[in-house]
């Protein structure tokens, strides 16, 4: 039986991993099918502190994982698709191999951005597609991109490339936007975003050094265009990795877990969530780290047998 198992290896997991095998609870890791996550599929990461000239994403996960296994941490591939719950031990059954026990569990399984499976897109991840203008649109400065999407976060995207990127053009498949209107106000009154409303996205279109333009559909007239970019940033939103819950925590509606308000704890004692599977606001690899570190405390906490601390009970006390 196992102390504690942590399940996902982003930057959530990995810091929990490193906390928990510092702290002499020789966790098990069980890595999925996109081991170090989401930084994994972006290239330099230049916003992690600590890093005066960056440090590509692959790099700085490889380096969480050594770190935690120099302390202890085993790691395993596995997908996860049952947690019993009802007793503790909590028992895991893993796809093709035996059932885990665990005293604690702490689920970092992340989110995915949602892509839009045209073709090129995959193919072209780190070559002028993206899915998180925070992280590449640096990359960008003095140059032409788009964004797709019509929601809050294709505005709030489109929104900060204007700091780097010439011209952002909105490609959006309705003619209506979904964004609230103070963002969609935001978005209009910049001078820099231009728009392709009533357009569907059908082909990423790459050379040699990588993207140069998106085909698009005309709802409307039926035209296809190729619109001329460096840059493609894909903004419809994100997914939580939950679906193998089997719905035993509490989500919001999206699927995100839900935690007690400043701790990790989830609705099941001994269950903590971190990183962006909990976070649908600011899904940053520095905030899942910080969350990952809040639940190897937590779950320290817990099997001491303590009660983990609920810091909205101390607010104003
Ligand atoms: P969202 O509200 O679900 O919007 C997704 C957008 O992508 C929609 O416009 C949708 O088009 C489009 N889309 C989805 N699938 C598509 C596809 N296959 N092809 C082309 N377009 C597609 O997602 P979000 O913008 O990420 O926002 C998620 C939540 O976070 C919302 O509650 C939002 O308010 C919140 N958020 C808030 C802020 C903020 O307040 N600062 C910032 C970001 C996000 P349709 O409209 O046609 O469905």
């Amino acid at each position: 039986m196992h102390k504690a198992v942590v399940i996902g290896t982003g930057p959530s997991g990995l810091t929990a991993a490193i906390y928990l095998a510092r702290a002499n609870l020789e966790p098990l890791v069980i890595e999925g099918p996109q081991p170090g996550g989401q930084l994994t599929i972006t290239t330099d990461v230049e916003n992690f502190p600590g890093f005066p000239d960056g440090i590509m994403g692959p790099e700085l996960m490889d380096n969480m994982r050594k770190q935690a296994e120099r302390f202890g941490a085993k790691f395993m591939t596995g997908w996860v698709n049952k947690i019993d719950h009802t007793n503790r031990p909590f028992k895991l059954s893993l796809e093709g191999s035996e059932e885990i026990e665990a005293e604690s569990v702490i689920i970092s399984t992340g989110a995915s951005a949602k892509l839009l499976g045209i073709p090129g897109e995959t193919e072209n991840m780190g070559r002028g597609v993206s899915a998180c203008a925070t992280c590449d649109g640096f990359f960008f400065r003095g140059k032409k991109v788009i964004v797709i999407g019509g929601g809050d976060s294709a505005m709030e995207e489109a929104n900060f490339l204007t700091k780097f990127a010439t011209d952002v053009k909105i490609v959006h498949r309705r003619n209506e936007l979904r964004a609230s209107k103070i963002m969609q106000d935001y978005a209009r009154k910049n001078e820099k975003v231009s728009w392709g409303l009533d357009k569907t996205p059908i082909e990423v279109v790459a050379g040699e050094h990588g993207v140069t333009g998106l085909k698009v559909k005309d709802n409307e007239s039926g035209q296809e265009e190729i619109i001329e970019t460096d840059g493609i940033f894909v903004a419809i939103g994100h997914r939580p990795n939950t679906d193998f819950l089997n719905g035993i925590l509490e989500t919001d509606d999206v699927g995100y877990i839900q935690v007690k308000p400043g701790t990790t704890q989830t609705n099941v004692e001994g269950i903590f969530a971190c990183g962006d599977v909990q976070d649908k606001i600011y899904r940053q690899a520095i905030t899942a780290a910080g969350s990952g570190c809040m639940a190897a405390l937590d779950a320290e906490k817990f099997l001491e047998g303590n009660v983990v601390h609920d810091w909205s009970q101390s607010i104003g006390s």
